[in-house]
């Protein structure tokens, strides 16, 4: 057994055991932590892994809970009815929440965040048919298999069963390909993009379920105390499952159990403790929280997750390369010297700077055709013009006959161009056939519900049979499993080749590959690329080591300010006086 299932098992066992041998008080005290650790579970997937910052969780806890508290008091209706009413009220909000706030960058979304948490409070506390700030009380307890759940013991095995799903459901969302998405929204948003993830609907993914999470909390809260009021929904709670998910863990599915059940605890004692401490009753614990929340961002950013593990050494596990599975569609390529990319005119200004200027471009299908020319002449912008990352300023982008210069770079993705990055664009802790697999996104089908029910597991199987193929091409296999980060920065722009062929795109974009590699590994390089071109793919590719360059291209298209500078072939470009000029100051 591993390290993780024994952790498991006794967790399991002492969870299954505890009613058996401790009192009320801590019962009620282990329910609060499970309805806690619910809420910020979604957030360890909303914050931690997708890093989008939410003070707002509170007030979908809140509407679940008074939804179903309105619902069952006013109407007479079923809890389990309130249930699925406080389900469909909370995705409907979080959509259009999400629809609105998601789009802000930076400091604005949490912002957005405080802003609607605060007005559903002030919403609960207002609104006549609610009960205004004295609440509803009176909500019936629920039945289950026709019992009824009266008290806190009779909850608690419920509380613990649905968070125990909720965990198991994240985990399995987070393990797949909608989960790599979402993972690859912390720091990889363009990346993926160009990928062919559609990076807003990752969003409002993990925006929506973790939403879901709380209302799922705030209706067990409901007929659990069997009394609903505005207070547990406030701000204050919002910032406070903010804290339990980054003491516990931020980015680990754990660590929102440690934090609920440290800061719920640790909460219970201070209370107790620090007024007779202090001579006066306050709420003295938010200090204590507020200082152990600069110790952690200081001391443990992960949390306190990692360090727990830590004090259980585990053998590291050896994994074997993903089992054999049936190959992934591949794309029909057009016929070699079909035109697959052709560029017209296309120019791009950064406020003053035209940084393309007029350039014009055909790739065909079984070519390989080099970019060359000085640092800052406009190469890699013009990539990004033609993947659709940063889109040209003017002019326009035909990719076999399609324009695409207004495209997103997903759209242009999907279409079967891929690319790599000039400054190496990875997810350093996700291991590299993860990374790889994101380069097949667009060649899995299956949704987030499939993911977490881990019912596309046939479909998983394949794409990382995909990516680890693409890595043994690559020359990577010994470092399936290596988080990409810790390989040398010439194999990390392998991965990216790699993972861009993992779209079995027919035009492929190389920004710089060969920098960093040594001589052998630019001839392996160079012969995969070969190989690539004779299957019939095109490839445009930025490279400033000329002997690469000079014995791989069919054609040398060399730029300068922004400009087109000269066109030929390799022979033709390394005599051209003014190449030489561009490159070397005057021809010798
Ligand atoms: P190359 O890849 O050929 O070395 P780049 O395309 O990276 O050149 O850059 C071309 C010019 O455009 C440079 O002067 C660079 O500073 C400028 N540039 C590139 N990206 C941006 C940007 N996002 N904003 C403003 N200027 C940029
Ligand atoms: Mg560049």
């Amino acid at each position: 057994m591993t390290r993780n299932r024994i952790l498991l098992a006794v967790l399991l066992a002492a969870l299954a055991l505890g009613p058996l041998v401790l009192a009320e008080f801590h019962i009620t005290l282990l329910n609060y932590i499970g309805l806690y650790a619910m809420v910020a579970l979604g957030l360890v997937l909303l914050t931690g892994v997708g890093g989008l910052t939410s003070f707002g969780q509170a007030a979908f806890v809140g509407l679940g809970a008074y939804a179903s508290a309105y619902l069952t008091t006013a109407h007479g209706a079923s809890p389990w009815l309130g249930l699925l009413a406080g389900l469909a009220l909370t995705a409907a909000v979080a959509l259009l929440l999400g629809a609105i706030t998601l789009r802000m960058g930076g400091h604005y979304l949490p912002l957005g965040t405080i802003a609607w948490g605060i007005s559903l409070y002030f919403l609960f506390g207002n609104v006549e048919f609610l009960g205004g700030h004295t609440g509803i009380s009176g909500i019936p307890a629920l039945t289950l298999f026709g019992q009824e759940l009266k008290s806190g013991r009779d909850f608690y095995y419920l509380i613990w069963f649905v968070l125990l799903v909720l965990v198991l459901a994240t985990r399995n969302l987070l393990d797949s390909r909608e989960g790599r998405a979402i993972r690859a929204l912390k720091g990889g948003a363009l990346m993926a993009e160009a990928m062919g993830v559609n990076t807003p609907r990752s969003k409002i993914v993990a925006f929506t379920v973790a939403a879901l999470y709380a209302c799922l909390s705030g209706w067990l809260y409901a007929h659990l105390q069997r009394f609903v009021n505005p207070t547990p929904f406030s701000l204050n709670m919002g910032i406070e499952y903010l804290f339990m998910a980054v003491v516990g863990g931020v980015a680990h599915v754990w660590g929102a159990l440690l934090g609920a059940g440290i800061i719920t605890v640790l909460k219970q004692w201070l209370q107790d403790w620090l007024p007779g401490l202090f001579g006066q009753s306050g709420n003295f614990e938010m200090i204590v929280f507020g200082l152990l929340m600069i110790f952690i961002l200081h001391r443990a950013r992960e949390g306190l997750w990692p360090l727990l593990l830590r004090l259980f050494p585990g053998s590291v596990a050896h994994r074997p390369p993903p089992a054999a599975a049936e190959p992934l569609p591949r794309r029909t390529l057009p016929p070699a010297g079909t035109p697959l990319l052709e560029v017209r005119e296309a120019s791009k200004r950064f406020g003053g700077l035209l940084a393309n200027d007029r350039m014009n471009l055909t790739v065909k299908a079984g070519e390989i055709l080099a970019l060359i020319g000085p640092n800052g002449a406009g190469k890699s912008t013009m990539f990004n013009g033609i993947s659709g990352v940063d889109p040209v300023t003017s002019g326009s982008v035909s990719f076999l006959g399609e324009r695409v210069e207004t495209l997103p770079a997903r759209e242009i993705a999907r279409r079967g161009m891929s690319r790599t990055f000039q400054h190496v664009r990875l997810l350093p802790a996700m291991s590299v056939l993860e990374n790889v697999a994101i380069g097949a996104h667009l060649r899995g089908a299956r949704n987030f519900v499939h993911a977490a029910l881990h019912s596309e597991r046939g479909e998983e199987a394949r794409l990382l049979h995909e990516a680890a193929g693409q890595l043994v091409r690559c020359d990577l296999a010994e470092h399936l499993y290596d988080p990409a980060g810790s390989l040398p920065l010439g194999k990390q722009r392998i991965v990216e080749i790699a993972r861009a062929l993992a779209a079995d795109p027919c035009l492929l974009l190389l920004d710089e590959p060969a920098a960093g590699l040594r001589y052998l590994e630019k001839q392996a390089l160079a012969d995969l690329l070969r190989r690539l071109r004779d299957e019939g793919m095109g490839i445009l590719l930025v490279e400033h080591d000329m002997d690469f360059v000079m014995g791989l291209a069919d054609r040398v298209v060399v730029m300068e300010f922004g400009k087109k500078l000269a066109e030929g072939l390799p022979d033709e470009i390394q005599r051209n006086p003014l190449v030489l000029e561009a490159y070397l100051g005057g021809v010798e």
